[in-house]
C-alpha cells in the first residue's frame, strides 16, 4: 500500500481564539498528521490548534493562495483518533464548544513544550580516594576537596545543593569539576515512573470475587468495548477484584484510568495500590503543581513503556487525558454526584467514561455499593453486564440498622444526639471500639441570628445564610466562599452578646461529644480540617492505630475507609438530604446513609447503625431500616417513570444569569417566549432559580423535560442559536442536570 501523501494544507481546531476553525498551509519540511498539536499565526498573534479531519469540522473554504504557513508542530504525540471522536461526542452531547472540550485534553501547557533537562553534579567515578597508600594521592586533591569528597559520596544534585551538603563554596566544587573530580549529568526533569508489578502481592480471592476478577481479566484481554456494573455491598472487596483487571492490563502493556469522585479518597487508594502493585500509581487532579502536571501528562501521552504512565488515578478531569494505549477504565464509587461537572463543560464523567471506552474499544467498570438508578436500569436492560458481590469479605456481616424517632426520643434542649445514641457511644468507648457520627454540614451552625432584633446573617453575593465556623471564628458562605469575621455585636441593632447559633454543623456535634465523653479522643473530619493529602493520611493512620475513639464527619468519611474496630455509626439527621428536594433527593439520601452505614463492622466485630429522623416512615428510612434495597429502587423507578424523569425521560436545564437583575429576567423571558412547540418536549419556567443570587449574579432557570424520542440537543441548539443577548448575560445549557439550585 502506498503511504498517504503528506498534508499540504490542513484544517485546525483552534483552541484559544474566537475563531475555532481555520485552514493553513503546511510548509515544506514540516510533517503533520491528524491530531498533531501545532502553533499557527492569526493576525499578529500565535494560536494553538489541533489538526482535524476537515470533513468533520465545517468551516469556510479558503483558497490555497490565501493560506498562511503553520509555524511549528509541538513535540508531543498526536491526539489519537479515539480521543478526537470523544471530544466531538462530548461537545455535541453537552452542547459545548468543541475547542473548550479539546482544551481539557491539552490541560498542561508546560507539557506541550516537550521534555526538559537540567544539569546536576556528582563525584566522578575515578574521584575516590585510593585506600591506604597516601603517596599515591593525586596532587589535585586538597584537604578541602578531600573533605568535600567524603560528604558527597553517593550524592547528586545542583551545585547549590551539593555545596550546602559539603559545607564548601560552589567555587570549590566548580574547581573539582574542572579537575575531573566531579562530573556533570543531564537529568530529565520528567523522571520516568517506576514500573508496577502485576504479580507483586496477588490476593487470595473468595469464590465470588474470583468470578468477578475472571470476567474483568477476560474482558481486558479481549480488547473490545464491554461495560460492567460492579454492584457489590460495602466491604465486599470491589477494589480487590477490579485490581485483577488492572493487573491484566499492565501485563498486556496497556494503560488504565481509575476515576475517583474526590481527591480525599486518593490517599487511601494510593496505599492499597502500592500494597498490591509495589509502586504508587500516577496521580492526576486539579491541584497538581505545574511540574507534576507536565510530568504526568507527558508520561500518559507517551504510553505505558519505558517509565511512562501505566495506571493513572484521578479526578474527573483525567478522563480527557491523551492516553496512548488505554486498556481499561474504572469509575469507583460510580454513583457519586461529584462526577458531574457544574461549570465550564457540564459533563458527567461517569457517562463520558462509558463513551470513551466505546471509542477506545475497551472494558469499563462502574463500581458501587449503591448504583445510580440510571446505571441499574441499563444493567437490567442488558446494556451493562452486572456483576454482583453480595457478601462482605472475610465473613464480616452487614451491620444491624435501627431508627431513632426524634419526635419520640428527642435529645436534651440544645443537643442533637438522642439518648439511645448517647448510650451506644458510651458503650463503645467502654469497650475500646470506635464510633462515627455523620452530619453532612460543615461548620458550627448553619444560621446565626440576633436574639434581640431577629437579624439573620446572609451572604451579600448569594441567596444563602452564612455558616458559622467557630474554629476559624468566621462566618462563611458555602456557595461563593465569601467569609467575614464573626462580629462582637449585631450589625443591625448593635446589641452585644445577642447572637445565637441555630442548628448543628459537625463542629457543634464534636463539642457535644466532648461534653458527653470527656475522655474520648475525637477527630473532626471535614474539608476544612482535612484539607491536604498529608492531613488525610495522618487521620487514616491515627484511626487505624486506634488513636481516635469518635470520628465526627461530613460526607468526606462516608466511603472508601476501612477501620476494623469501628462498630457504631450514628446518622445525626437523616432528613437533611430530603429537604428542598430535587429529583434525586431520595436516591441521594439513600446512597449517602447506606455508604456511611457501610463503614460499621467491616471486620470480626459486628456493626450497628443508628439513624436519627423525624420521619421514620419515609420510604428512604424504611428501606434502609429493613435493608430492602430492591424495594427502594423499585419504588424510586416507579416514581421516575411517572414523572418522565431520567432514566425514562430526559432533562435539560437552561440557566440564565446576569449581574443586572432585570437584564437576566428579560433574557429568561425571551428564551421562554421562543420555546419550541413540540409534542415530546415540555418546557417549565422560566422561574427565579432557588439560588436566585449566586456569586453576585441574578439567576433564572428553565427546565426541559423531553421524551427519549426527542432530539433534545438539536432542539436546544435551534432554539437558543437564533437568540441574541446583551453582553452581561450568560446562558448555560446543562444536559442531564444533577444540580437544581
Ligand atoms: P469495598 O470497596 O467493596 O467496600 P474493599 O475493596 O474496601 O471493599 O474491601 C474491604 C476490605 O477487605 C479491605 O480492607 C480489603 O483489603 C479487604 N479484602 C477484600 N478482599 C480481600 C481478599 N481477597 N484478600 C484480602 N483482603 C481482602
Ligand atoms: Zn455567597
Amino acid at each position: 500500500m502506498m503511504p498517504p501523501a503528506p498534508f499540504r494544507r490542513v484544517r485546525l481546531l483552534v483552541l484559544n481564539s474566537a475563531l475555532p476553525v481555520l485552514d493553513y498551509r503546511v510548509p515544506h519540511g514540516m510533517v503533520v498528521e491528524y491530531g498533531s498539536v501545532v502553533v499557527a499565526p492569526l493576525g499578529p498573534r500565535q494560536v494553538l490548534g489541533v489538526v482535524w479531519e476537515a470533513e468533520r469540522l465545517p468551516g469556510e473554504e479558503v483558497g490555497d493562495n490565501r493560506l498562511r504557513n503553520l509555524l511549528q508542530v509541538l513535540p508531543v504525540p498526536a491526539l489519537p483518533a479515539a480521543l478526537r471522536r470523544l471530544i466531538e461526542w462530548t461537545a455535541d452531547y453537552y452542547c459545548a464548544p468543541l475547542a473548550q472540550v479539546a482544551r481539557m485534553a491539552l490541560s498542561s501547557t508546560a507539557a506541550l513544550q516537550g521534555g526538559r533537562t537540567m544539569t546536576e553534579y556528582r563525584l566522578a567515578a575515578q574521584g575516590e580516594l585510593p585506600q591506604g597508600d597516601t603517596s599515591a594521592k593525586p596532587t589535585r586533591m586538597t584537604p578541602q576537596r578531600a573533605a568535600a569528597t567524603e560528604h558527597l559520596a553517593g550524592a547528586q544534585g545542583t551545585m547549590r545543593e551539593l555545596a550546602e551538603m559539603a559545607s564548601v563554596t560552589e567555587a570549590v566544587l566548580r574547581g573539582m569539576v574542572s579537575a575531573g573530580l566531579m562530573e556533570a549529568v543531564q537529568v530529565d526533569l520528567d523522571r520516568p515512573y517506576p514500573a508496577a508489578d502485576p504479580g507483586f502481592a496477588v490476593p487470595d480471592l473468595s469464590a465470588g470475587q474470583q468470578g468477578a476478577a475472571d470476567a474483568f481479566v477476560a474482558a481486558v484481554g479481549a480488547g473490545a468495548f464491554a461495560p460492567f456494573l460492579l454492584d457489590g455491598v460495602t466491604g465486599s472487596g470491589k477494589t480487590e477484584t477490579y485490581f485483577e483487571g488492572v493487573a491484566e492490563a499492565i501485563r498486556l502493556g496497556r494503560q488504565v484510568l481509575v476515576l475517583l469522585p474526590e481527591i480525599a479518597l486518593t490517599q487511601n487508594f494510593l496505599r492499597r495500590f502500592a500494597a498490591r502493585f509495589g509502586v504508587p500509581p500516577v496521580l492526576w487532579h486539579s491541584s497538581l503543581k505545574s511540574a507534576e502536571r507536565r510530568r504526568a501528562w507527558r508520561a500518559i501521552a507517551n504510553g505505558p513503556d519505558h517509565g511512562g504512565a501505566q495506571v493513572v488515578v484521578g479526578a474527573r478531569s483525567a478522563l480527557f487525558l491523551p492516553f496512548a494505549r488505554l486498556g481499561l477504565i474504572v469509575v469507583d464509587e460510580a454513583h457519586e454526584v461529584s462526577f458531574k461537572q457544574d461549570e465550564g463543560v457540564r459533563y458527567n464523567a461517569r457517562d463520558v467514561a462509558v463513551i470513551r471506552a466505546r471509542f477506545e474499544k475497551i472494558p469499563v467498570i462502574l463500581a458501587s455499593a449503591t448504583p445510580a438508578l440510571e446505571s441499574l436500569t441499563l444493567a437490567e436492560a442488558g446494556v451493562y453486564r452486572r456483576i454482583i458481590l453480595s457478601d462482605r469479605f472475610g465473613g464480616a456481616t452487614m451491620p444491624s440498622i435501627s431508627v431513632i424517632d426524634l419526635t419520640k426520643e428527642p435529645p436534651e434542649r440544645n443537643r442533637w444526639i438522642a439518648p439511645p445514641l448517647v448510650a451506644a457511644l458510651k458503650l463503645r468507648l467502654e469497650r475500646g471500639e470506635q464510633s462515627l457520627l455523620f452530619l453532612n454540614r460543615r461548620g458550627y451552625a448553619p444560621l446565626t441570628l440576633c436574639r434581640h432584633c431577629g437579624h439573620r446573617f446572609q451572604c451579600e453575593h448569594c441567596s444563602a445564610w452564612l455558616v458559622e465556623h467557630r474554629l476559624s471564628r468566621r462566618l462563611a458562605c458555602h456557595h461563593c466562599g465569601h467569609e467575614e469575621p464573626m462580629p462582637p455585636t449585631c450589625p443591625e441593632c448593635h446589641e452585644a452578646d445577642c447572637l445565637v447559633a441555630c442548628g448543628p454543623g459537625v463542629e457543634r456535634i464534636a463539642d457535644e461529644v466532648r461534653d458527653i465523653l470527656p475522655d474520648a479522643r475525637i477527630a473532626l473530619v471535614t474539608s476544612d480540617t482535612l484539607n491536604t493529602p498529608e492531613k488525610i493520611a495522618d487521620f487514616v493512620t491515627a484511626a487505624e492505630n486506634k488513636m481516635i475513639d469518635v470520628i465526627v464527619g461530613t460526607q468526606l468519611v462516608t466511603k472508601g475507609y476501612h477501620f476494623p474496630d469501628l462498630t457504631l455509626v450514628g446518622v445525626i439527621d437523616a432528613d437533611l438530604g430530603l429537604e428542598g428536594g430535587d429529583l434525586r433527593a431520595g436516591e441521594r439520601s439513600y446512597q449517602q446513609i447506606a455508604q456511611v452505614a457501610g463503614r460499621a463492622g467491616r471486620a470480626e466485630k459486628p456493626g450497628e447503625v443508628m439513624i436519627q429522623t423525624r420521619h421514620p416512615t419515609a420510604p428512604v428510612i424504611d428501606a434502609l431500616a429493613k435493608g430492602d434495597r430492591d424495594a427502594f429502587y423499585a419504588a424510586e423507578a416507579e416514581g421516575r417513570r411517572h414523572a418522565n424523569a431520567p432514566p425514562f425521560g430526559r432533562w435539560a436545564a437552561i440557566i440564565v444569569s446576569s449581574e443586572d437583575e432585570s437584564e437576566a429576567k428579560e433574557a429568561a423571558r425571551a428564551i421562554g417566549g421562543s420555546r419550541p412547540n413540540l409534542p415530546d418536549v415540555a418546557v417549565l419556567g422560566p422561574a427565579p432559580a432557588p439560588m436566585a443570587l449566586l456569586r453576585g449574579r441574578y439567576r433564572y432557570r428553565l427546565l426541559i423535560n423531553a421524551k427519549r424520542s426527542a432530539e433534545l440537543q438539536t432542539v436546544l441548539r435551534a432554539w437558543l442559536g437564533g437568540l441574541n443577548f446583551p453582553q452581561g448575560v450568560r446562558v448555560h445549557i446543562d444536559i442531564d442536570p444533577y444540580s437544581f439550585v
